[in-house]
């Protein structure tokens, strides 16, 4: 059975239809990237799977549930943004720790959360610095961090690399496989960039104009592109 399931999935705002019955599954501890140009629908559908935004037709499932109308807090997923927005005024060890605190988790999990989770991303020297005294490679790690202390079943990136400049945005790339690697969370991760769904993906999801125009693995696509848009889109330069 499928981790997460997304079942002829469709979107509308108003009249306008931005997603069209798309359909993936994602295996168990799999990472999957959502690729596609500026606008294709990529957030929408990931925002979806998070119960960030209604589903207009069609069902996502998260293990053997159908979670449609389950509010965000309940679906057991963890969303790594764009604007990673640290709180200003925590530490690093309450920033992670905060999410688990406003869910009551017991005090004594919380330190061993945030203890497991500083050690996975090398954050021991900085538990007590504030997001301001940190590198952007840094505060993105922090906002690793705060996902993994949640324990998820499902990891949301949203393209969370892109704020950074190219050498460090090269560097957390490797930083997230290894942390795929070490935790096996699924994982759906969404960019616009094709060289990082090549290097990072199990699976490939290219999307375009609210529909998907093929899925599979990196090199299948390379060497199989279904048309000229998976083509062109996998085979020019970043
Ligand atoms: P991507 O993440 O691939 O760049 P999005 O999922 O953000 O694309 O957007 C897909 C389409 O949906 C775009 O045309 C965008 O303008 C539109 N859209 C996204 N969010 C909203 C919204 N809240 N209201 C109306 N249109 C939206
Ligand atoms: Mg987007």
């Amino acid at each position: 059975m499928a981790q997460v399931a997304i079942a002829n999935v469709a979107k509308a705002f108003g009249t306008v239809k931005v997603l069209h019955e798309v359909s993936v599954d994602i295996a168990d501890g799999q990472f999957v990237v959502l690729v596609g140009p500026s606008g294709c629908g990529k957030s929408t559908l990931l925002r979806m799977v998070a119960g960030l935004e209604t589903v207009s037709g069609g069902t996502i499932s998260i293990g053997d549930r159908i979670v449609n109308n389950l509010p965000p807090a309940k679906r057991d997923i963890a969303m790594v943004f764009q604007n990673y927005a640290l709180y200003p005024h925590k530490t690093v060890e309450q920033n992670m720790a905060f999410a688990l605190k406003l869910r009551g988790t017991d005090q004594a999990v919380v330190a061993e959360r945030v203890k497991r989770a500083a050690n996975i991303l090398d954050l021991n020297p900085y538990l007590k610095r504030y997001p301001r005294q940190l590198s952007g490679g840094q505060r993105q790690r922090v906002a690793m961090g705060r996902a993994i202390v949640r324990n998820p079943q499902v990891f949301l990136f949203d393209e969370p690399l892109s704020n950074l400049d190219a050498k460090l945005r090269v560097q957390m790339r490797t930083e997230i496989k290894e942390l795929h690697q070490r935790l096996k969370t699924t994982t759906i991760y969404v960019t616009h960039d094709q060289i990082e769904a090549m290097t990072m993906a199990d699976k490939i999801v290219v999307m375009r104009d609210g529909r998907i125009e093929q899925v599979g693995a990196p090199l299948e696509l390379f060497d199989r592109p279904a048309n000229l848009f998976v083509a062109g889109f996998i085979g020019s330069p970043a």
